[in-house]
């Protein structure tokens, strides 16, 4: 009797255990580019003027719980690249740096071993793929290989590079892809098609009635516009996007891995053009909403919603409310941002193409207000300028102007055009309650998601075996590399390695390697670094030598 009743506490007591710590399957890392904290605040207010209530909150709100500090390796003001790179790999690195180990400067925060340099640095992405077999997708508005989503699964010094990066992504086991960026990605959709991925270019019927797990979905050749100049019956939402994509990933045995980016509020930040920027941030958190339902329904998935770093210097109030900030209404503060239905952006691409009598009626129609006689002027001056330019050049010269004749007439500040160092924003959503909170670093976010992927203190052993040097691989055999094309622009290079029997062939950024007319898989991508001339590759590929 008395053994029974312990046995059934027991068995209370685990599933109460059970039930307050489910197992994590899924993580959703949501990154809003470039977004400074008080963009929160004022797409807060501006939600609630438009609602007609100030009670209104954001869906990042109820979770929001620390700060965290984020810079680049010398530089305490992050760029993309090495800002997500970090919380990917856990090893600050250098602007332009994706997913790579940084150059030795003499201006490095923390120690940097210079015999490491340019070497690819697996990601808790790829390694809960290789690890724990868990679906991967990329969700952003801007182009596949942008610094973010290629963070996340390539590797390369130069994020220019951007036809490199997206090599490796197609070749990388990514799932789902729901973004811009199609021109780099055509000349390998053959390579995604035989792996059974369903690939769609500006297909909005096609992406709403996709049924297979793998998709790969693209809305522009290159970034998708501003949600403010786009064409939304043609280009989905990023929170369609995210529901789309989530929809793909759900039934994935071993769970999922995706990044959603929003990543045109940096964009529009650069620009100092703030109404762009809360329409971005606003898009971005209704995606954010569809990832919390997602997650609150499964019960077995996190959310984690941090920016990369500051951007702009954005506040609420500027030099022109000085002595007048405690005395400014709210629609001082809302009108001007209403008013502005389009984009700085799209209002110079406009200009550049009109006579310039059309220049009040434009800012009149797109902005509702009545631009200033020496404002005309100025944009007139700057026309005559770039006379003979080509278009898209004309077009940005005049987006600055815009964007300082769109500044003056609102009540918001800016300080910079570039990125600031200030530390973001941390929002997680845990069904188990027990994220941290508080400060945090860079670092301590890529421990976070190793931990939530089951894939702590997994990458740099990962990351020694699968990103060896060729020249310490193949030690003693004859060795040479090649361009594998005559075109000059081509970045793909070919390894060759010799032994008395066999030849071996690797080509850089792809998952395989080809032995004596054999193709062979790897669970990696292979990475040709030019600057040192050297191939990193798994050191397992030698066993295959006799
Ligand atoms: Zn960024």
């Amino acid at each position: 009797m008395k053994k029974a009743l312990i046995i059934q506490f027991f068995l209370l007591f685990s599933i109460s255990v059970f039930a307050q710590n489910e197992e994590v399957k899924n993580v959703i890392l949501m990154i809003p580019d470039g977004t400074s904290s008080s963009v929160l605040a004022l797409s807060r207010w501006y939600k609630g003027y438009l609602a007609g209530d100030y009670n209104t909150t954001l869906a990042v709100d109820p979770y929001l719980r620390g700060l965290v500090r984020t810079f680049s390796s010398n530089n305490p003001i992050g760029d993309s690249a090495p800002t997500t790179s970090c919380y990917m790999t856990g090893q600050p690195s250098k602007a332009g740096f994706v997913s790579t180990y940084p150059e030795k400067t003499d201006s490095d925060l923390f120690p940097v071993d210079a015999t490491r340099t340019y070497q690819p640095l697996i990601t808790a992405f790829e390694a809960a793929r290789i690890l724990k077999h868990k679906a991967i997708g990329l969700v952003a508005t801007s182009y596949l290989e942008d610094a973010t989503p290629a963070d996340c699964m390539s590797h390369y010094y130069n994020r220019h590079k951007r036809a490199i990066l997206a090599k490796q992504m197609v070749y990388n086991g990514v799932d789902v892809v729901i973004s811009g960026g199609a021109k780099e990605v055509r000349p390998l959709e053959n390579e995604l098609k035989n792996k059974g991925v369903n690939v769609i270019y500006d297909d909005i019927d096609g992406f709403r009635n996709n049924e297979s797990d793998k998709l790969w979905a693209f809305f522009d050749e290159s970034d998708i516009p501003y949600h403010l100049d786009c064409d939304t019956d043609n280009v989905p939402s990023l929170a369609e996007m995210t529901k789309v994509a989530l929809n793909c990933l759900a039934g994935s045995p071993d769970g999922f891995a995706i990044m959603v980016e929003g990543s045109k509020v940096d964009w529009a930040a650069h620009n100092d053009d703030a109404k762009t920027i809360v329409d971005e941030y606003l898009e971005f958190d209704k995606a954010v909403q569809v990832a919390i339902d997602f997650a609150k329904k499964d019960g077995h998935t996190v959310v984690v919603i941090l920016p990369d770093h500051g951007n702009s210097g954005i506040s609420i109030g500027s030099r022109k409310t000085n002595k007048t900030y405690n005395k400014m209404k709210i629609d001082e503060l809302m009108q001007p941002l209403i008013d502005y239905t389009v984009s700085a952006e799209k209002l110079g691409d406009l200009l550049a193409g009109s006579d310039n009598a059309e220049i009040k009626p434009l800012f009149k129609k797109l902005c509702n207000f009545d631009i200033a006689d020496e404002d005309v002027k100025e944009i007139v001056d700057m026309k005559a300028k770039s006379e003979g330019n080509e278009h898209s050049k004309v077009a940005y010269t005049l987006t600055k102007v815009v964007t300082n004749i769109l500044y003056k007439n609102t009540c918001i500040g800016f300080t910079t055009y570039g990125h600031t160092g200030e530390d973001v924003f941390l929002a997680i959503y845990d069904p188990n309650n027990n994220a941290p909170t508080g400060w945090l670093t860079n670092t301590d976010i890529n421990e976070y998601l190793c931990e939530l992927l089951g894939v702590s203190g997994q990458l740099p052993k990962l990351t020694d075996e699968l990103y060896a040097r060729h020249q310490e691989v193949f030690d003693g055999y004859e060795v040479k590399i090649e361009k594998v094309s005559k075109d000059e622009k081509d970045d793909n290079y070919k390894l060759i390695v010799k032994s008395k029997k066999q030849k071996l062939e690797i080509e850089s950024y792809t998952n395989y390697f080809v032995l004596d007319g054999k193709k062979i898989d790897l669970e990696s991508v292979v990475i040709y670094v030019d600057k040192n001339n050297t191939f990193y590759l798994p050191k397992k590929i030698r066993e295959y030598l006799q």
